[in-house]
């Protein structure tokens, strides 16, 4: 059904916000204007709650995690950044694929089976939109992922 993307996503980054330790802190730079998007609820509930379960799960002590909503013609790009360990380049495309994981050892003590992602691809995929990742490694992960909005459904609703 038709949701305002921008009180959706707040609402959920609110709900991640009580249950975090106090040394994460969290960031938004989210328009104030609404962007009419159709989507599965509770599916693109999943794939924000997979993307923020790993911001959180490899930041480091002090670390910010920043939230983000860019306008493009015909989609919104929605962004989570944090200041974790990063990933390599070469294995950058890889964090997509079922149960793929970065360093065995390394993820082992944090817990999981490498299907966050992959399951967040599939949904996003199945609402037209695109995910992908940028990473540093050391500096953070951007996990971006559009979702198509209609300029047109949007003027019928003011
Ligand atoms: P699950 O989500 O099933 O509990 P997981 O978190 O290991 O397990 P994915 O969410 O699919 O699996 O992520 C795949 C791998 O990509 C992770 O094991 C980790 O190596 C890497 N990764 C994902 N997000 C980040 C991030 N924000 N920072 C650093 N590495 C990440
Ligand atoms: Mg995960």
């Amino acid at each position: 059904g038709w949701v305002n993307f921008t009180k959706f996503f707040d609402h959920i980054i609110d709900r991640f916000e009580m249950t975090i330790e106090e040394h994460i802190t969290f960031q938004r730079d989210i328009p104030s204007r609404s962007y009419y998007v159709d989507i599965d609820e509770d599916k693109i509930t999943q794939v924000l709650y997979n993307i923020i379960s790993n911001a959180i799960k490899y930041s480091p002590e002090g670390g910010k995690i920043s939230f983000r909503i860019k306008e493009q013609p015909e989609k919104i790009v929605v962004s989570i950044s944090d200041q974790g360990v990063g990933i390599p380049k070469n294995n950058l495309s890889k964090i997509f694929e079922r149960f793929y994981r970065v360093d065995k050892a390394r993820a082992r003590n944090l817990g999981g089976t490498g299907l966050g992602l992959a399951i967040a691809k599939e949904m996003v995929e199945a609402h037209d939109g695109e995910i992908w990742a940028e990473s540093k490694e050391g500096k953070g992960t951007t996990i971006f992922f559009t979702l198509p909005y209609e300029q047109e459904q949007e003027d019928e609703w003011s």
